[in-house]
């Protein structure tokens, strides 16, 4: 497990891009304890991230709290590419209505680990 900063979140970001043909998205990062103002404080506490999805405009922001995660036990990239998956879901037209389903929640932490460990094989 290793601390998510800013640059390694954006690497990690450019690497999901590509694998999932998400190249024209643009993504912005919020790597950070704080939950940005976008991002809802008030019923955020027990979040380890959020993502917000523009379908129209290609874009996505995305928090991700490194503690928080870690407090979770899980890794902060697992997190990262949790949220960037639900912009590709978005992108595939699976979105409002059951993109928060526990259901789609689990299959994207499932998801997110797999990602992770594709990452770090092809990043060592
Ligand atoms: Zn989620």
């Amino acid at each position: 497990m290793t601390e998510l900063t800013l640059v390694d979140a954006r690497k990690a970001i450019r690497w999901f891009q590509k694998t999932m043909g998400l190249q024209d998205w643009k993504f912005r990062l919020w790597i950070q304890d704080e939950p940005p103002e976008w991002a809802d404080p008030n019923s955020s506490s027990s979040f380890m991230g959020r993502s917000v999805t523009s379908v129209p405009w290609k874009s996505a922001r995305i928090w991700v709290s490194p503690s928080r995660a870690v407090k979770e036990n899980e890794d902060p990239l697992a997190t990262l590419f949790h949220e960037t998956l639900h912009t590709a879901f978005w992108d595939c037209g699976v979105g409002e209505g059951n993109s928060h389903s526990e259901h789609v929640e689990f299959l994207l932490n499932r998801l997110g680990t797999a990602l992770l460990m594709a990452y770090q094989a092809e990043n060592k």
